[in-house]
C-alpha cells in the first residue's frame, strides 16, 4: 500500500519502491520494476531468464520537497535462451547510460527561461554543463516548434499585421530587426542588420516570409524600412509607428526648452532642468502637482507654450480623429498650427511631418502602434544583460525567438 501511493507520486508506474533512504540532504529511492521479465530486443522472444543484478544505476530524478532525489536501479542482467543474446534491464524513465530520468531532463528547461544556465544550475543543484546541454538541445527543438506555430498563425490570419522595427545587440555597434505578428501578439523573426541591403538579402534566404499577405506594416521613419516593405508587400498599408513620430515633436520641444532656460533666473532653470519630463508627458496623465509645475514653465515664454500647446494638440489628433479622411483634415491644420511657431526646431520637424504625411495618417487605417515591439525590444535588451552569447548566433536567436515568445513554449 504504501509503495503503491508512493509510486503514482513518482508517476513512474514501471517501478516499485523498496526502500528509501535519507543521504544527508538527498532522497534515494530504491526501486524495482514491476515486471519480472523482458523481451529480448533482439529477437523479441519471451525465453528469458535473468541473471543477477551487476550494480545499482543512481538516477536523478525529479526533486521532492526542495531535495534532490536519486533512484536507485538496479542494472538487471537477462539472458534469450533462443537468440543467445545477453543484455540488461530496459527502463522506460531513463535512456540507457543516463544519469537523468527523462522527467529531469524535461524540467530542466523552465528554469532557464528567464534566468541563466548558472542560475537554474545553481537552483536545481544540477551542474552547470548538464543543464546547458539539456537546455541547448531543447532550444533548438522548441524554437523550431515555436516559430512554425507563429508562422502558421500569421499566415491564417485575416487582416495580418506586421510590426518591424531594429534593435541594438551592443548599442552603437551593431542591430537587428525584429520582425513581429502586431494582431498575434508574437515575434516571428530576427533579421540580421537594419539596412535594405540587409533585409533584402534576408528576404531572399527566407522566402517563406515573402508569401505574408499583411493589410499592414508599422515601422519608425527610417527610409530603408519603407522601401523594402513597400517592395516586398506592396499592397500593405505602411504606417508610421505613433510613439516614434511623437519623439520628435517631444525632441523639438526639448530643444526650445533649452533654449529659453538658458534667459531664466539660475533657480528657475534648475527648477526646469530638473522637470524637463513633464513637458514631455501628456498633460491629462500629470499629477496636480506636476500640472502646476508645467503652468509655471509655459509662463517662462510665448514659444515653449506654443510648442507645448501643439505637441498636446498632436496627442488630440492622434487620440480623437474619428475617421481616416477626418484624420488628414485635422492634420493639415495641426501643421498650419505648427508654422505659426517661429522657432527652427518646429520648422525643422515639420518638414519631417510633411514628409511621412501619408504613412503617419495612415495610423488612422487600422490604428496599430508598434507598443509590443517596444516591451520585446526591453526584453531583449535585459536578456542581452544577463548574457553575452553573441558568439555563437544561432543560439542568441534561438534564445531571443523563445523569451519574447514565452507563451507559445510547452514547458
Ligand atoms: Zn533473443
Amino acid at each position: 500500500m504504501h509503495s503503491h501511493f508512493t509510486s503514482l507520486l513518482l508517476d513512474l508506474k514501471e517501478l516499485s519502491i523498496s526502500n528509501i533512504e535519507n543521504v544527508q540532504d538527498d532522497f534515494l529511492i530504491h526501486v524495482q520494476p514491476i515486471d519480472h521479465l523482458q523481451t529480448c530486443p533482439q529477437c523479441q522472444g519471451t525465453a528469458v531468464i535473468r541473471k543477477g543484478c551487476a550494480y545499482q544505476r543512481r538516477v536523478r530524478h525529479l526533486s521532492a520537497f526542495g531535495r534532490r532525489v536519486f533512484l536507485m536501479l538496479p542494472a538487471i542482467r537477462l539472458f534469450c535462451k533462443q537468440c543467445e543474446a545477453s543484455f540488461v534491464w530496459q527502463y522506460t524513465c531513463v535512456m540507457p547510460g543516463k544519469r537523468y530520468t527523462i522527467q529531469f531532463e524535461e524540467s530542466l528547461p523552465s528554469h532557464v527561461v528567464g534566468a541563466t544556465v548558472k542560475q537554474a544550475s545553481k537552483q536545481t543543484k544540477t551542474p552547470k554543463t548538464t543543464v546547458e546541454r539539456v537546455f541547448k538541445r531543447w532550444m533548438e527543438s522548441e524554437c523550431k516548434h515555436v516559430q512554425t506555430v507563429c508562422k502558421k498563425q500569421a499566415m491564417d490570419s485575416e487582416k495580418l499585421v506586421l510590426g518591424i522595427d531594429d534593435f541594438a545587440i551592443r548599442k552603437g555597434h551593431t542591430y537587428n530587426t525584429g520582425l513581429h505578428d502586431l494582431r498575434g501578439g508574437t515575434f516571428l523573426d530576427v533579421i540580421p542588420g537594419r539596412k535594405l541591403e540587409d533585409l533584402r538579402a534576408y528576404y531572399q534566404e527566407n522566402p517563406q516570409w515573402k508569401t505574408l499577405q499583411p493589410a499592414a506594416v508599422v515601422m519608425d521613419l527610417a527610409q530603408g524600412y519603407h522601401t523594402f516593405i513597400a517592395e516586398v508587400y506592396p499592397s500593405a498599408i505602411r504606417i508610421a509607428d505613433r510613439f516614434h513620430v511623437n519623439r520628435y515633436i517631444t525632441e523639438a520641444l526639448q530643444v526650445v526648452r533649452k533654449q529659453i532656460q538658458k534667459d531664466l533666473s539660475s533657480r528657475a532653470r534648475q527648477q526646469l532642468k530638473q522637470n524637463f519630463r513633464l513637458l514631455g508627458k501628456r498633460a491629462d496623465q500629470l499629477s496636480e502637482k506636476e500640472t502646476k509645475l508645467v503652468h509655471q514653465f509655459l509662463q517662462y515664454s510665448d514659444v515653449l507654450r506654443a510648442v507645448y500647446n501643439w505637441k498636446e494638440a498632436f496627442i488630440t489628433w492622434y487620440d480623437c480623429s474619428s475617421s481616416h479622411a477626418l484624420a488628414i483634415k485635422g492634420f493639415a491644420r495641426w501643421i498650419e498650427q505648427g508654422e505659426n511657431i517661429e522657432h527652427s526646431a518646429v520648422q525643422c520637424c515639420l518638414k519631417t511631418m510633411k514628409n511621412w504625411q501619408e504613412e503617419i495618417c495612415n495610423y488612422h487605417h487600422l490604428r496599430f502602434t508598434n507598443a509590443a515591439v517596444e516591451g520585446r525590444n526591453n526584453k531583449i535588451k535585459a536578456l542581452q544583460r544577463r548574457h553575452y552569447f553573441t558568439r555563437n548566433p544561432r543560439h542568441y536567436k534561438q534564445r531571443i525567438l523563445l523569451e519574447c515568445n514565452e507563451e507559445m513554449i510547452r514547458c
